[in-house]
C-alpha cells in the first residue's frame, strides 16, 4: 500500500473510503496474524500511531476485534497492546465428502470453534447434502445467532466450481454434475454462500495460516474420501490457469500400467495413490483424518507398511514432476497423504532426494500442512469471511 493511499487527503467520500480502505488493511493484518501489537500494525500500514489508535477503536466498537493488554515479561519499555480477533463474526464452513459431511463454525483468525462430522454412508445427492446441513445449522442457530452473528457459508466442494455464483459443474466422486448448490443452500438457511474447490482453499489456507505463510513457492497436495486435489503458490500467487483449474496433480500420469480413472485417463495420481485400500489393510470402514493416522502408525502389519511404500512410490514419481516443472521450495501435504508421509517419512524424502535434476530438487523440503484436519475447514470460512475482510465498515 502506497502512502497516498493510506492517508486520509480528501474530504467526503473521499475520506471515507480512505478510512474503510484502511480498517480493512488493519483487520487483513489482524486476522492473518490471529493477534498482532499495535505498533506492529502502525509500522506496517505505514500510518501513524493515533490513526491507527482510531481504527483499532473503530474494529473494537464492531467486535470484530479486540485489545488485551500485552505480555509484559521480556519487554523494555511501555508494552504495546496487542490486537486479537473478536469473537463476534464466525463463519460457516462445510465440505461434503462421499461418505460424511463435515461442517465448523470457524472464527477470524482462521480458528474452528465447533466442527460437527455427520456420516452418510453414502454419496449424498445434492440435495441430501444441502438438507443435512440445513438441518445441522438449524441446530445450532440458538447458540449462533446469541453469541455471534453470521457473515456467511463457506462451502469446500471436491471439484470443479464456477466460482461466480457457486454451481457446481462437476464433482465427480459425488456425481454431481451442474448443481447449484450454493443457492440452495442460501434458500434452505437464509445465509449467504460462497463456494470453491476444495484443494484449492486448502492451499489458500495453508498460505494464510499455515505451514506456507512465509513460503512464495509451494505445492500442496491434499488426500481425501474424494480423490487427491492439489494447488500451487508461485511467486506469491495462486497458480490458477486460464480458466482457474490449475493445480490437478491428483490426474497427472503415474503409472501408463495403471487403471482407468474415472477421469478417462490411465494410471492418475489419485487411483494408484488413494485413502480406501488404506482404511480396508487397518480395518476401518468409516474414519477421518485423524483416526485413519492414528490407525496406521499404530498398525504393525506388514502389509500396511507395503501398500504405505507402494503408495509413496506413486506420490514420488508426481512429485519429480511437480518439482521439475515448478521448483518450488517445499511440498505441503495434507489429508491423508500427510499421514502416508507420517508413517514413512524416510522412504520419501529418499524418492525426492534421489530424482535425477539436482539443480531442482536442491533446497526442496517434504512438509505437512499445519493445519491438520481443520484445514479445508479454515479455506472454506476464508471464502464467506471475504466480504467482511474486505468491507469491515459494512459489518
Ligand atoms: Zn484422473
Amino acid at each position: 500500500m502506497s502512502q497516498a493511499e493510506a492517508q486520509p487527503g480528501g474530504r467526503g467520500n473521499s475520506t471515507d473510503h480512505v478510512r474503510r480502505h484502511n480498517l480493512a488493511v488493519v483487520l487483513g493484518l489482524v486476522h492473518r496474524s490471529q493477534g498482532i501489537s499495535r505498533s506492529q500494525l502502525t509500522k506496517l500500514t505505514g500510518l501513524n500511531r493515533s490513526t491507527v489508535a482510531a481504527l483499532v477503536g473503530e474494529l473494537v466498537e464492531r467486535r470484530l476485534v479486540l485489545e488485551v493488554d500485552a505480555d509484559v515479561r521480556n519487554q523494555v519499555g511501555r508494552p504495546s497492546p496487542v490486537v486479537k480477533p473478536g469473537p463476534l463474526a464466525v463463519a460457516i464452513a462445510i465440505n461434503p465428502e462421499i461418505d460424511a459431511i463435515t461442517i465448523a463454525v470457524v472464527g477470524l483468525g482462521g480458528e474452528v470453534l465447533k466442527r460437527i462430522r455427520y456420516a452418510t454412508g453414502h454419496e449424498p445427492t445434492a440435495r441430501e447434502a444441502v438438507n443435512i446441513c440445513a438441518a445441522v445449522i438449524e441446530g445450532l442457530r440458538g447458540e449462533l445467532e446469541t453469541s455471534h452473528r453470521v457473515v456467511g457459508i463457506g462451502l469446500a466442494i471436491p471439484g470443479l466450481v464456477r466460482s461466480l455464483d457457486g454451481v457446481v459443474r462437476l464433482a465427480p466422486h459425488l456425481g454431481w454434475v451442474d448443481e447449484p448448490v450454493a443457492e440452495m443452500l442460501a434458500e434452505a438457511t437464509g445465509y449467504s454462500v460462497v463456494a470453491g474447490n476444495d484443494a484449492r482453499l486448502g492451499t489458500l489456507a495453508e498460505s494464510t495460516f499455515g505451514a506456507g505463510r512465509d513460503l512464495t513457492d509451494f505445492i500442496y497436495l491434499n488426500g481425501g474420501a474424494s480423490g487427491i486435489g492439489g494447488g500451487v503458490i508461485a511467486g506469491g500467487q495462486a497458480l490458477t490457469g486460464a480458466a482457474g483449474y490449475a493445480g490437478e496433480l491428483g490426474h497427472t500420469l503415474v503409472n501408463s500400467q495403471g487403471i482407468v480413472c474415472h477421469c478417462g485417463g490411465i494410471g492418475c495420481l489419485e487411483t494408484e495413490v488413494s485413502r480406501s485400500p488404506l482404511l480396508a489393510l487397518v480395518g476401518l470402514t468409516d474414519a477421518d483424518a485423524d483416526e485413519l493416522e492414528n490407525a496406521l502408525l499404530a498398525s504393525e502389519s506388514a502389509d500396511v507398511r507395503a501398500e504405505v511404500h507402494r503408495q509413496l512410490d506413486f506420490l514420488g514419481v508426481a512429485l519429480r514432476n511437480a518439482i521439475n516443472t515448478l521448483n518450488p521450495e517445499a511440498v505441503l501435504l495434507g489429508g491423508f497423504l500427510g499421514s502416508l508421509y507420517a508413517v514413512a517419512p524416510a522412504h520419501l524424502n529418499a524418492l525426492v532426494a534421489h530424482q535425477p535434476l539436482r539443480a531442482s530438487r536442491e533446497g526442496v523440503t517434504i512438509g505437512r500442512a499445519a493445519l491438520g484436519s481443520n484445514l479445508l475447514m479454515i479455506g472454506a470460512a476464508e471464502l464467506a469471511f471475504g466480504a467482511v475482510l474486505a468491507d469491515p465498515a459494512a459489518f
